[in-house]
């Protein structure tokens, strides 16, 4: 066989049915909790300006100095493929207006996201996430309800391994100190020149470094729960006393810090142990200075992102049956030329009707075209023979118990709709 010319690029993968089918289903059960609960749908640009992420994302950050796609248009102008949605939704927000109508403004989104990574299992250079944000308020209420939303979109998967992992970066008031008492401890260690240049930039990302060695000598660090302000601590303990409410379990990890810059008080993530290390399903957290870094008014936020192409891994590893495509109910076998004409009228009608039918194409013999039914996973094959047709009927057949009757041409699509419960 020939190798085909042209594959996807590295780091990418097409998502073909029925794989195709079931990432859709997950991103429609992730978005489900969230429009119940009066988010509305937003939608930015898959490009922005590279300094949008620069800014709000934070120079010092994996994916702003490694991961993004940034190239110069021909215009002249810099821009990135977002690797994140936080950023644009925020821009969008403020450029829209919408912080000055009614408060909180509740977003969701869904769409693809592009980060320059050494690609791996759940690590790709294309993946599609789902997003909730919600501004303009900075009620702990709202962190645990987006925490809440996110664990009932994975159990609506079925999925029962998700951890839910949770921990305070305080704000402004706490993160002084607990920043300096850090890097009085990251000073103290034997570490590499560029690792050594991060604990004077933004020690908190240290934190974050997966490499074992580090880990172990992070052992004894600082934990900035131990720094909270009276007030970040009031709005830690609400946060995890209504996730307590609402039955929610979930574990404090005060070494929990995540790859963005722009995060104060709440962050979570939600892991599971069945990815190896590409754990992190979804991750979000609160980001009350955001708005002013963008060069907005006062605007707390908080949200978070599903990885849409991880969760699907987890539902695998978990051993899931993965949602299917929805199939047709009524699969038309039209047999000649007259047939094949009359078909498609009454294929286009009974789809109107919303009955989801198909049809066999192309001059299919009888045979072939029932084993086409049949693994359609039809309820109903609709035959047109040329004697049915002379006569004006056409033959339904029931396609698990082979039961058939003639029916009216003219019938057709009013019995198949009530035999179907549709229109
Ligand atoms: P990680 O620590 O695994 O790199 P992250 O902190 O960079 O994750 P976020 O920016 O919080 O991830 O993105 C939210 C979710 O999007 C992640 O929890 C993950 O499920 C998914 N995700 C992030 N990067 C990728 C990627 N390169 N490929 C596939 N999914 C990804
Ligand atoms: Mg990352």
């Amino acid at each position: 066989m020939s190798q085909p010319t042209f594959r996807a690029p590295k780091g990418t993968f097409d998502l073909v049915p029925p794989r195709g089918d079931a990432i859709l289903a997950v991103r429609d059960a992730m978005a489900a909790p969230l429009r119940a609960a009066g988010y509305g749908y937003i939608e930015t640009p898959s490009f922005e300006q590279t300094a949008l992420f620069a800014r709000g994302v934070g120079e010092s950050t994996d994916i702003v100095t490694k991961e993004m796609y940034s190239f110069t248009t021909r215009g002249g102008d810099d821009v990135t493929l977002r690797p994140e949605g936080t950023a644009p939704v925020l821009r969008a927000v403020l450029e829209n207006g919408l912080h000055r109508g009614a408060l909180p403004v509740k977003l969701w989104y869904s769409g693809s996201y592009y980060r320059y990574e050494r690609p791996q299992k759940g690590r790709y250079r294309h993946f599609s996430q789902v997003g909730a944000e919600v501004l303009g308020s900075d009620d702990a209420a709202v962190d645990a309800e987006l925490i809440v939303l996110a664990v009932d979109a994975y159990k609506a998967l079925g999925l029962n391994d998700v951890r839910v992992l949770i921990n305070s970066l305080g704000s402004h008031e706490s993160r002084p100190a607990y920043r300096d008492a850090l890097q009085r401890f990251l000073r103290g260690l034997d570490l590499d020149d560029e690792t050594a240049k991060r604990v004077e930039i933004n020690p908190l990302r240290v934190l974050d470094d997966k490499r074992p060695e580090i880990q172990k000598a992070l052992e004894d660090a600082p934990v900035v729960v131990d720094f909270l302000s009276e007030a970040d601590r009031a709005h830690h303990d609400k946060v995890r006393a209504l996730l307590t409410d609402a039955g929610i379990e979930y574990e404090d990890d005060p070494r929990l810090v995540r790859g963005l810059d722009y995060y104060t008080r709440t962050l979570f993530e939600f892991v599971h142990d069945g990815l190896g290390s590409q754990s992190a399903v979804g991750g979000g957290g609160r980001y009350d200075g955001l708005s002013e870094l963008l060069g907005g008014p006062r605007l707390p936020g908080v949200g978070w992102a599903l990885g849409a192409d991880r969760t699907l891994l987890a539902m695998e590893a978990e051993g899931l049956a993965l949602p299917e495509p929805p199939g047709v109910t009524v699969y038309v076998v039209p047999l000649g030329e007259a047939a094949e004409r009359r078909a498609f009228g009454l294929v286009t009608q009974l789809r109107r009707t919303g009955v989801a039918t198909d049809v066999a194409l192309g001059g299919r013999g009888l045979k072939g075209a029932m084993k086409a039914a049949d693994r359609s996973g039809a309820r109903y094959a609709l035959i047109l023979g040329e004697r049915d047709l002379a006569g004006g009927v056409a033959q339904i057949k029931e396609l698990a118990t082979g039961e058939q009757s003639a029916v009216n041409l003219d019938e057709v699509v009013a019995q198949l709709a009530g035999r179907t419960g549709a229109g």
